[in-house]
């Protein structure tokens, strides 16, 4: 592993919306293509690299409406395994070798979600993507973020935002909102701050995960967390 690097094992949360730019709809080449060539220099620089995507700019569960709860979530569920794909597709364009693995078997399409085989091809320098959430209804990718990093014993969660770190309130609302450069889960729970939701900030403290909150409009952000760079909000104890 290069010197230069601060953590070895990493997992990047991409929400939906990360990989459809200012469309916030769909999945956009030049988007998608700008994020996966900073994930090919971070994974050149020998880290490993599991990354767990939302599905927002396809389906949002919010949009229940009339339908029952539960088939909207695993509508959204779906819609995280195309963003798995997309994902999959673009960085094996650029020669890195993936394995896509949902929580909701789709063997023609990729592998289970299996811890053991997640963390031998880590070691094996693949990135390993983890689509369809958890798996349940009631969850988001944020708590299946928490859960996988928890899991492949990952040293940092990046959460890439379409904000650049973690602030008291919204700063395009509230002018006098505060930006945090470190924070803690128990903060982010007090103060019902919007970063992730509870369930996967108590799971993060719980299995003291730190998180780095960045903005992901500049994915070369996630190469310079990776080199120490203090960028964004670093949650911890
Ligand atoms: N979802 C779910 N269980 C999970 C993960 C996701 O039911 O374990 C559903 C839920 O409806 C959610 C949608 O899938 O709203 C898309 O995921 P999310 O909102 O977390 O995506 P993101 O906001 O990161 O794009």
């Amino acid at each position: 592993m290069d010197e230069q690097v601060k953590y070895k094992r990493i997992l990047l949360k991409l929400s939906g919306e990360a990989l459809a730019g200012d469309k916030k709809t769909g999945v956009y080449a030049e988007v998608i293509g700008n994020i996966c060539d900073k994930i090919k220099e971070v994974v050149e620089l020998g880290v490993e690299v599991a990354i767990v995507v939302g599905g927002g700019n396809f389906w949002r569960g919010k949009y229940g409406h009339e339908m029952e709860r539960t088939t909207s979530d695993y509508m959204g569920m779906l819609a995280t395994i195309m963003n798995g794909l997309a994902l999959q597709d673009c960085l094996e364009a650029r020669g890195i070798p993936t394995r896509l693995q949902t929580s909701i078997e789709m063997r023609e399409i990729a592998e289970p979600f299996i811890k053991r085989k997640a963390i031998k091809h880590l070691e094996k320098g693949r990135i390993v993507i983890f689509a369809g959430g958890i798996g349940e209804p009631y969850f988001t990718t944020d708590t299946a973020g928490a859960l996988r990093a928890a899991e492949i014993e990952a040293d940092v969660i990046l959460v890439a935002k379409t904000i650049d770190a973690v602030y008291s309130a919204d700063p395009k609302i509230d002018k006098s909102a505060v930006r945090y450069d470190e924070i803690t889960y128990l903060d982010i729970l007090n103060q019902d701050l919007k970063v992730m939701d509870s369930t996967a900030t108590s799971l993060c403290r719980d299995n003291k995960i730190p998180l780095v909150v960045f903005g992901i409009s500049e994915p070369e952000n996630i190469v310079k967390i990776i080199k120490g760079e203090k960028i964004g909000t670093l949650v911890k104890e």
